[in-house]
């Protein structure tokens, strides 16, 4: 699985020849990219409609490539009467398999305008990942261990003020077993500036079994 951080709580994950954007914030100030750098892509993944998820650049993208846009149900058919002509218009729980890549929506406790706020647990044929979004930690985030193990990577909020603080997210790395989990949606502004080594050090007390990738906006790893 290759990850690229496109900063904040945008990521680029490549998997069994797919593209996926999740979150893709490509006009905020830590994007190393913009929407016309982007001339591929399969699914694209809007966890919740506040501006830094980048809901109107996914927009940009879904015309582009026409990659298969994907979110809770409201947010998906406001996108669709937008035009954007492939949508998945799931809710809390549900699935959808595009192409051999099983798309699963699960809550997220937090905020939004438009719908309800969500993660997603995306299983390729060969490797799980889970993006939280935004949210605090909740104690059912033990239920996606049991419903998707292994999950090979965890992107996690760690910034506080909006969502989990570097504590809460290692409460969550434990709860949810991953072989790997990279903090995200912190630094962008003052107000969620977060130490990822101090997240980096409690997940090595409290999951030993899970590593920690820190990635810099632009920088990208191979799991
Ligand atoms: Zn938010």
């Amino acid at each position: 699985m290759k990850v690229t951080f496109l900063g904040h709580a945008s990521f680029k994950i490549e998997e069994d020849g797919k593209i996926i954007y999740v979150d893709p914030w490509l006009t905020g100030p830590t994007s190393p990219i913009t929407v016309d750098d982007v001339d591929k892509a399969d699914i694209v993944l809007v966890t919740h409609d506040h501006g830094d998820h980048g809901y109107a650049e996914a927009l940009g993208i879904c015309k582009n490539t026409g990659a298969t846009f994907i979110a809770i149900n409201e947010l998906a058919h406001k996108a669709g009467s937008q035009g954007v002509k492939d949508i998945h218009t799931l809710n809390i729980g549900g699935s959808v398999n595009i192409g051999g890549v099983v798309v699963t929506l699960v809550q997220a406790f937090h905020s939004c305008g438009v719908g309800a706020p969500t993660g997603f647990v995306v299983r390729f044929p060969s490797g799980t990942f889970y993006h939280a979004g935004d949210t605090g930690v909740f104690a059912s985030m033990s239920l996606f261990a049991d419903l998707y193990s292994p999950i090979d990577l965890v992107l996690i909020p760690i910034g506080s003020y909006f969502t989990c603080d570097v504590h809460q997210a290692a409460l969550a790395t434990k709860l949810l077993k991953p072989k790997n989990v990279i903090p995200m949606h912190y630094d962008t502004f003052p107000v969620i500036e977060a130490n990822p080594e101090k997240f980096k050090h409690l997940v090595s007390e409290t999951s030993p079994d899970t590593n920690v990738i820190i990635l810099k906006p632009g920088e990208e790893t191979e799991i």
